[in-house]
């Protein structure tokens, strides 16, 4: 994916930021992180951690994003790449993994462009239930079936949510959730949230409002004779 670069880049109070940002976090990485490698990857896929580190320290030197890179790998070749660029954008939701995914997604099906007005429906192929899985629908939407995905650090909720619905095989990533608390992004604590009922969350939320308004979409999906799971 060629990168754009919007003018938010050159917001010197931005690069400021970040440059005292990135001097705290070099310290802390020289500092105490030591080399665990467990269930470390084959050597012939070590190349694939070391793009996705790449692209996290390019995101870093540049002011882009949090030290985060990923690379989607089909038959042993890169067919996606993503780096965090929250700062460089302002989105949050702007992470590596979402973007690699974007990425794959587009090479994969080059005609299903977003906001296209290519045409109504999908192009997406669809494949059978594998065994023995939960499934409920016999058949689903490939999406990237087939693709391994290499993260330098531990997804996310949202990026490991976004994996899911990818139907990514296998998630190889570096460095572990503690490591990335340490740093400053407490993703963690998400992993902890999810697991409380609604009414204990962080974030304040209202089940079941309006549930019937909501339910007619529903509804629409359940009537409509074509639908294509995904
Ligand atoms: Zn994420």
């Amino acid at each position: 994916m060629k990168p754009h670069y919007p003018d938010g880049l050159s917001n010197p109070t931005r690069r400021t930021f970040f440059t005292c940002t990135a001097v705290t976090m070099g310290a802390a990485a020289t500092g105490a992180f030591a080399a665990t490698p467990v269930n470390a990857p084959p050597e012939g896929k070590r190349k694939f951690m070391e793009e996705a580190t790449r692209l996290a320290t390019e995101s870093v030197e540049k002011g882009w994003g949090g030290p985060f890179g990923a690379v989607i790998v089909k038959d042993g070749e890169i067919i996606g790449r993503g780096q965090n660029r929250v700062l460089l954008t302002g989105c949050p939701v702007y992470h590596a993994e979402i973007t690699a995914i974007m990425d794959a997604s587009h090479r994969l099906n080059p005609k299903a462009l977003l906001g296209s007005d290519y045409g109504a429906g999908t192009i997406l192929d669809m494949i059978p239930r594998e065994p023995n899985s939960p499934d409920p629908v016999p058949q689903r939407a490939r999406m990237l079936k087939g693709c391994e995905i290499y993260i330098n650090g531990a997804p996310c909720p949202m990026c490991m949510s976004a994996i899911y619905w990818s139907r990514i095989d296998h998630v190889y990533f570096g460095a572990s959730l503690e490591d990335t608390s340490r740093i400053g992004f407490d993703d963690a604590f998400q992993y902890e949230d999810f697991a409380k009922p609604w009414e204990k969350r962080r974030i304040a939320v209202t089940p079941n409002f309006e549930r019937d308004k909501g339910l007619e979409a529903y509804q629409a999906w359940d009537n409509k004779k074509d639908r294509h799971p995904y």
